[in-house]
C-alpha cells in the first residue's frame, strides 16, 4: 500500500555501493577528492544523506540539467551511472545492481501516483502535528488525499481548564509565554536525581506508592531503562522494557571483537574479553585455559599458548571418552576437528594495521561469524543470534560492494559502526497497567499522570542546511520540495511540548545528572521552563524540583499525587580489620609448595590460605600482568630459548647479541604482545637492549667459570614436611668440575635488596633451589642475576669472580629455619587459627605502645606468630585480599 512494501539494502551496504560509485568516478580532480582521500566511508555518507535528501524532495537527477553545482552534476551523473549498471543486469550481463534507492525515494512515486488520481483505501487521517510544520512533500500529498476524498483532521491538545501548575505550565508553553506562575502545587515536578540509579529507586519507590492510577499514567521511555527495570523487577512491578537498539549486547560483541582479534600489533585484551563472551564459539573448558595462558604470557604462541592447546585437547578428549563409546579413529577425528574449528577463531591471519585488512579476509571472518550465530540460532532460537548473523552477513555485503582490495582499519571500524548501529533492542516491556511510549511527540491524547523518564539530552546534532544558496534557487526553479532545516526544528519542538500541553493532571519530568557516569545535559525543553522556575520564589522552587535523594532522608515523601514511603535502614557496619582468624581444627592442610607459596605463607598465613587453602583468585580481566612483570617474562623466555641451547652458542659475542635480538622480537609477539601496542617502542627498546647485553654478559661468566650444561626451566621436586616441595629452576649450571650452581633471573630497578636479602639470611628462592640441586647431602650454588645491572649476586664463594660473592647466612641455614618455621606455621592453620601479620588493629597499637620500654622502639607494624623464627614483611602492598581482611578500606 502506498508503495511502502518493498525492501531495502542496509544502509551500510548502500554506503559501500555509493562509495564504489565515488571511487570509480574520482580522478583526483573532484569537488569530493580530498575528503574521500582522508575518510572515504564519512564522505560517502555524507553525499549519500545528500542525495537522499534531494530525491526524497522530488529532484529528478539528470547530468545535462543546466545550472546545476559542481556537486548535484556529479551526484546526478552517478544515479545515471548506476541506473545504466542495473539496465546491464537485465541485460544479463550478471553484474550486481546498485543498491542506492531507499525508502524516502518513494515519496516522489507516491505523489505523482496520487496527483494523477490513484485510490487509496484510506477514509480518515488524524494529524498530530500541525499541517504547516510538515515537509513539503507531505503537504502535497496529504492535499492530493484530500482531494481523493480522504478526510484529514488536526488534532488539537488542549490544557484542562483549572488553575493548577500543569494547566498553567501547558498554557504558557502553548502561547510561547515568557511568564507562567507556578505555585508549586504538586501537580508538575522536576525530579533531579545524582545519577540513573537515583532516578531509578525514585520512580520504582513512586509506582509502588499506590497503583490504583496506573491505568492512566503514561511513560515516556526518553532514555535505557536498564537499571529502572532490574529495580522494578526487584519491587514485583512489571519491566517498562526499552526498545532502544544497543551495539554492546555482549553476544553482538563477537563480530567487533573477532575482527580486532586479526589485527596487528595484537590486542590481547580483545582475545580476553573474546574468550570470556557468553556463548563464545570457545567452550568454557578450553576458553579457561587460553585465558589462563593469556594472564602468565600476553601473546599467541609462546610455551603458555602452545600448553593451553595441550590442556584444553585434553579436556575435550576426557569429555568424548566419558559421553559415548568412541574408537580411537573416531576419537582422532573429533579432536582434530576441534582443534581446526578452535583455531579459526583463535588464531586468524594476522594484518598489520598499516597494510590493512584484505577484503576477501573480511568476508570470510563475517561468513564465519555468521554462521557461528546461525548455528547458535538454530539451537537457542534466540532473536539475538539470528540479529548477528544478519550483521554480519550486512557488512560482508558491504565489503564486497566497496570493491577495495583492503580496508584500512579506521575504514574497517566505521563500517563497522554503522552496521552495529543498528544493533539489537529486543527488551520487552511485561504487562503493566500503565502506558509506555518512546517519544513525547507521541502523547495526543488525554491522560492522568505523564512521566518523561531520562528528561535528558540526546545529544543528537542540531539541523543544518547543507545546500548553497544556488544549489537551493535550482531546486526551487524545478519544483523540488526541500524542507527547511527551521522547520525540522520548530516540529521537535512542538512534540516536546506536548506532555506538557496534553490535557493531563500531572506531569513529572525525571532528570538524572550524570548518566554512566558521565554528565550529562538536562533536555532541550528544561531551558524554556527554567525561566519559569528562576520567576518562582525559593520556596516554591523547591516544591518544583525535587531532589530524589530526598526519598532517603524522608520517611514519607508526597510527590505528583502519591505518598512514597521508606523505611530507613540503619547501615550495617563493615567487619573491621582483624588479625587472627578462627576456623574450625583442621580445615587448612598442608598443600603443595613452591618457593612463592613459602613466602606469602611466612609473609602473612591469611593470604597464603585465602590463595592456596580457600582457591580465591583475581578474575581473568582484572588479573592481567602489568608491565614490570610483563618485562619480566620476556626477558626469562630469552633466556630460557638461548641458553637452553648452551652447546651450540657460539663464543663470538656479536653474533650471540644478534641472536639475542632475533629470540626477543620473535618472542614479544608469543608471550608479551602488550608491549608492541603504539606507544610502548621505547621501553621495548630499552629492554631489548638490555636483554641482549645481559645474554652476552652471563655466557661469558658460564664460559669463564667452565660450565659445559645448562638446563633451563627445569623442575625439580623433593619430600618436604608430609608434603611435596617443587621449583622451576631458571638455569641450573653444571660440569666442568664445578659443583652444580642455580642462577635465578631477576629483572628489577636496583639489585640492592636481594643483596640485602642475601646478607640477612632472606634469600627464601635461593635457599629452596640449592636444596632441590643437593648431591650427596652437599647442597647447589646459588645466585642471583640481575638482568639491569648484569651483576651476579652469588651465595658460594666460587666458581665465579670473587667479587659477586654476597657475605650471608648459609643458604643451608636459611633452609633450615623455613623448614621449622613452616611447621610451625601450619600447626597454627591446622588447630584452626590464621594470622593476618599485617591487619594491626588500632587497640593491638594501643597496647603496644602502652608495653613501649623506651620511646626509640619502632612501632608495631606487624603481628608476630609465636614460635616462627623465620619472619618476613607482611606483602600488604601488593596484596589482593587487603578488602577481605580489613587493612584497605572499602570505598562506599
Ligand atoms: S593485606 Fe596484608 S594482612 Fe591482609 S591478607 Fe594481605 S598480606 Fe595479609
Amino acid at each position: 500500500m502506498l508503495g511502502l512494501s518493498r525492501s531495502f539494502a542496509p544502509q551500510a551496504v548502500r554506503i559501500a555501493d555509493y562509495l564504489a560509485l565515488l571511487r570509480g568516478f574520482d580522478d583526483g580532480e573532484r569537488f569530493y577528492s580530498r575528503s574521500f582521500q582522508i575518510d572515504p566511508w564519512g564522505t560517502t555518507a555524507f553525499l549519500l544523506r545528500l542525495r537522499d535528501e534531494a530525491v526524497a524532495a522530488g529532484w529528478r537527477p539528470d547530468s545535462h540539467d543546466q545550472g546545476q553545482s559542481e556537486r548535484l552534476k556529479t551526484l546526478a551523473t552517478l544515479e545515471e551511472r548506476c541506473a545504466n549498471e542495473e539496465t546491464r543486469t537485465v541485460e544479463g550481463t550478471h553484474k550486481s545492481a546498485r543498491r542506492l534507492s531507499c525508502i524516502t525515494d518513494l515519496g516522489p512515486a507516491v505523489l505523482t501516483a496520487l496527483e494523477a488520481g490513484a485510490r487509496v483505501p484510506i477514509d480518515e487521517i488524524s494529524l498530530v502535528d500541525r499541517l504547516e510544520h510538515l515537509p513539503p512533500i507531505w503537504r502535497r500529498m496529504l492535499k492530493a488525499l484530500q482531494e481523493a476524498g480522504v478526510k484529514v483532521d488536526q488534532l488539537s491538545l488542549v490544557a484542562l481548564a483549572d488553575d493548577s501548575d500543569m494547566s498553567r505550565l501547558g498554557a504558557s508553553l502553548a502561547a510561547h509565554s515568557p511568564r507562567c506562575s507556578l505555585a508549586g502545587d504538586g501537580t508538575f515536578v522536576i525530579a533531579e536525581a545524582d545519577d540513573e540509579v537515583q532516578a531509578a529507586d525514585l520512580l520504582t519507590s513512586w509506582l509502588h506508592a499506590d497503583n490504583s492510577l496506573d491505568r492512566t499514567t503514561v511513560i515516556i521511555r526518553g532514555s535505557s531503562t536498564s537499571f529502572l527495570d532490574q529495580l522494578l523487577h526487584k519491587a514485583g512491578l512489571p519491566r517498562i522494557g526499552c526498545n532502544r537498539t544497543s551495539s554492546q549486547r555482549s553476544f553482538l560483541q563477537l563480530l567487533p571483537l573477532f575482527l580486532e582479534m586479526s589485527w596487528r600489533p595484537l590486542a590481547v585484551d580483545r582475545y580476553v574479553e573474546f574468550l570470556s563472551l557468553p556463548n563464545s564459539p570457545i567452550p568454557r573448558f578450553a576458553a579457561d585455559c587460553f585465558l589462563r595462558a593469556l594472564r602468565h604470557q600476553p601473546g599467541i604462541g609462546g610455551g603458555a599458548w602452545q600448553e593451553a592447546w595441550r590442556t584444553a585437547l585434553s579436556r575435550k578428549q576426557k569429555a568424548l571418552l566419558q559421553q559415548e563409546e568412541i574408537d580411537a579413529a573416531s576419537l582422532q577425528k573429533s579432536l582434530a576437528e576441534s582443534e581446526s574449528a578452535w583455531r579459526q577463531w583463535l588464531e586468524p591471519p594476522c594484518c598489520a594495521t598499516e597494510a590493512g585488512m584484505p577484503a576477501a579476509y573480511v568476508v570470510s571472518a563475517c561468513t564465519l561469524v555468521r554462521n557461528h550465530a546461525a548455528m547458535m540460532h538454530g539451537v537457542h532460537g534466540k532473536e539475538i543470534f539470528a540479529r548477528l548473523a544478519l550483521l554480519a552477513q550486512t557488512l560482508a555485503a558491504a565489503a564486497q560492494a566497496a570493491g577495495s582490495e583492503t580496508f584500512p582499519r579506521a575504514q574497517l571500524e566505521r563500517m563497522l559502526e554503522t552496521v552495529m548501529s543498528d544493533g539489537f533492542g529486543s527488551d520487552e516491556g511485561e504487562a503493566s497497567a500503565w502506558t509506555a511510549v518512546d517519544h513525547p511527540g507521541q502523547i495526543f491524547a488525554p491522560a492522568d499522570t505523564i512521566i518523561w523518564w531520562g528528561f535528558n539530552s540526546d545529544g543528537a546534532p542540531v539541523h543544518s542546511q547543507p545546500w548553497t544558496a544556488n544549489e537551493m534557487s535550482f531546486f526551487s526553479e524545478r519544483g523540488v520540495l526541500l524542507e527547511d532545516p527551521a522547520m525540522k526544528m520548530v516540529r521537535e519542538a512542538q512534540s516536546w511540548r506536548r506532555p506538557a500541553v496534553a490535557p493531563a493532571s500531572r506531569l513529572m519530568l525525571i532528570r538524572p545528572r550524570t548518566v554512566c557516569g558521565r554528565e550529562i545535559a538536562a533536555h532541550p525543553l528544561y531551558h524554556e521552563i527554567a525561566e519559569y522556575l528562576e520567576k518562582a520564589t525559593a520556596a516554591t522552587r523547591a516544591k518544583l524540583v525535587v531532589q530524589a535523594d530526598q526519598i532517603y532522608k524522608q520517611e514519607s515523601l508526597p510527590l505528583v499525587g502519591r505518598l512514597v514511603k521508606r523505611v530507613l535502614a540503619r547501615p550495617a557496619l563493615l567487619p573491621s580489620k582483624r588479625s587472627r582468624w578462627r576456623i574450625n581444627t583442621g580445615a587448612v592442610a598442608p598443600h603443595k609448595a613452591s618457593p612463592s607459596s613459602l613466602e606469602r605463607l611466612l609473609g602473612c598465613p591469611l593470604t597464603w590460605s585465602l590463595r592456596y587453602a580457600a582457591s580465591i583468585r583475581l578474575g581473568n580481566l582484572l588479573s592481567a600482568v602489568d608491565d614490570e612483570r610483563l618485562a619480566g617474562n620476556l626477558a626469562h623466555a630469552v633466556f630460557a630459548e638461548i641458553f637452553g641451547k648452551f652447546s651450540e652458542l657460539s663464543d663470538s659475542g656479536n653474533s650471540l647479541e644478534e641472536l639475542a635480538a632475533a629470540v626477543f622480537d620473535d618472542l614479544c609477539a608469543k608471550v608479551a604482545a602488550p608491549l608492541l601496542l603504539p606507544g610502548k617502542s621505547l621501553e621495548r627498546s630499552r629492554l631489548r637492549r638490555s636483554v641482549c647485553e645481559a645474554v652476552v654478559h652471563l655466557q661469558e661468566m658460564i664460559s669463564t667459570a667452565r660450565f659445559t650444561d645448562v638446563a633451563c626451566e627445569s623442575l625439580r621436586t623433593a619430600s618436604f614436611n608430609d608434603g611435596e616441595l617443587e621449583g622451576r629452576l631458571d638455569m641450573l649450571l653444571s660440569g666442568g668440575g664445578n659443583q652444580d650452581y642455580v642462577i635465578d633471573l631477576k629483572l628489577a630497578r636496583k639489585s640492592i635488596y636481594r643483596q640485602r636479602e642475601m646478607s640477612e639470611g632472606r634469600a627464601i628462592q635461593l635457599a629452596i633451589y640449592a636444596w632441590l640441586c643437593q648431591h650427596d647431602e652437599v647442597e647447589a650454588g646459588a645466585g642471583y642475576y640481575m638482568l639491569g645491572q648484569k651483576q651476579l649476586l652469588s651465595s658460594t664463594v666460587g666458581p665465579f669472580p670473587k667479587h659477586t660473592y654476597v657475605d650471608g647466612e648459609p643458604l643451608s641455614e636459611t633452609f633450615s629455619k623455613i623448614v621449622a618455621s613452616y611447621a610451625q606455621h601450619m600447626q597454627h592453620l591446622v588447630e584452626g587459627t590464621i594470622y593476618a601479620t599485617g591487619a594491626v588493629t588500632d587497640e593491638e597499637l594501643q597496647q603496644a605502645l602502652a608495653n613501649r620500654v623506651s620511646d626509640a622502639e619502632p612501632e608495631l607494624s606487624r603481628i608476630e606468630v609465636p614460635g616462627v623464627t623465620m619472619v618476613l614483611e607482611p606483602p600488604c602492598a601488593i596484596c589482593h585480599y587487603g578488602r577481605l581482611c580489613g587493612v584497605k578500606e572499602f570505598a562506599l
